[in-house]
């Protein structure tokens, strides 16, 4: 009896042993519940590369001069293009990392979504990192109503609500700047919608002072987005990747039925961050990247399964594990 005591004590002990190990340090094998990383994601509504270039934009600047650029980034594959111009199937692409013919959605009627089998990128990052804190802030309802997933934080002003989009940008940034600075999240999605709305109304062009002047008040939001990160006392060990781009561009007032016109298929393209590449992005890019972009700064490895048509341009190479 005292033997088979004394055993039992020893594996008790040798238990507490290990078990106390694996508390003060990473314990082998296990894997870690929430990513190293952090990545916020804008998404601004309707935005010409031209105009933004026209526009006065300091704080898109400053990323810009952290990181990559590019305003050749195409919202149609050259695999897949047979969807409309427009946003529904624009932020589709843009949050699942993949075409039209993948995640179904070819026009605002989101008939055939296919986003069990397509997710939003938030999906891939709570399977290898169940805890991770992600929030997703929008404007134009049918992203949350359809595309949103796994968002711990959800924020939409809803359509029924008369706000401008202007008074509603402003509202969900400071909803965004609150959630950046109080909680712990590692992924954001922040979405602008006034930049589209201003030119259905009086233009999508570099030469119209209205459309610039919306350009210049999301400026002004991303700044405020950019402030509350660099107020978080770990900032720079949680090494943040800022990642911007549109769903399409515009000519005249639309921007429908543009698959041969150059100013509503072409738009820009910023990765700006520690590990992003420094200057202009010369391999082609397209909206469906940016969701691997941010997975790939995660730490999330990209399956095959998955199917998915982006890459992580803009990543300096060392980070990429893609090609
Ligand atoms: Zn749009």
């Amino acid at each position: 009896m005292v033997n088979s005591y004394a055993r039992i004590a020893g594996i008790v002990l040798a238990f507490w042993s290990v078990t106390d190990l694996c508390n003060q340090t990473v314990c082998h094998g296990s894997e870690p519940s929430v990513p190293a990383r952090r990545v916020l994601v804008i998404g601004i509504d309707g935005v010409r590369p031209d105009a933004l270039e026209n526009a006065n934009t300091p704080a898109i600047d400053k990323l810009i001069a952290a990181g990559s650029f590019t305003k050749n980034t195409k919202i149609l594959g050259n695999r897949y293009c047979e969807n409309e111009t427009i946003s529904g199937p624009g932020w589709s692409s843009f949050l699942t990392g993949v075409w039209a013919d993948k995640h179904g959605v070819h026009d605002n009627t989101f008939r055939g979504r296919n986003y069990d089998a397509y997710p939003h990128f938030f999906v891939y990052l709570k399977r290898k990192f169940p805890n991770a804190v992600t929030g997703s802030f929008v404007d134009w309802e049918p992203i949350d109503t359809y595309i949103v997933r796994d968002a711990d934080v959800r924020e939409v002003r809803p359509a029924s609500n008369k706000n401008s989009l202007e008074q509603k940008d402003e509202i969900l940034a400071e909803a965004a700047v609150q959630f950046l600075t109080r909680q712990d999240p590692h992924a954001v999605f922040v979405y602008f919608g006034q930049v589209d709305e201003v030119g259905h109304q009086d233009g999508f062009h570099p030469s119209v002072p209205s459309y610039l002047q919306a350009i210049q008040t999301v400026d002004l939001h991303i700044a405020s987005l950019i402030g509350a990160i660099q107020s978080r006392p770990d900032h720079v060990q949680e090494n943040w990747l800022i990642i911007i781009s549109t769903d399409h561009g515009g000519r005249g007032r639309k921007h429908r039925g543009g698959h041969d016109v150059p100013e509503i298929v072409t738009t820009f393209l910023v990765v700006s961050g520690d590990e992003a590449m420094k200057g202009e992005i010369q391999e082609p890019s397209y909206i469906v990247d940016v969701p691997v972009i941010a997975l790939t700064h995660l730490g999330v490895p990209i399956e095959g399964a998955w199917q998915l048509d982006g890459k992580a341009v803009g990543i300096r190479q060392e980070f990429r594990n893609d090609q």
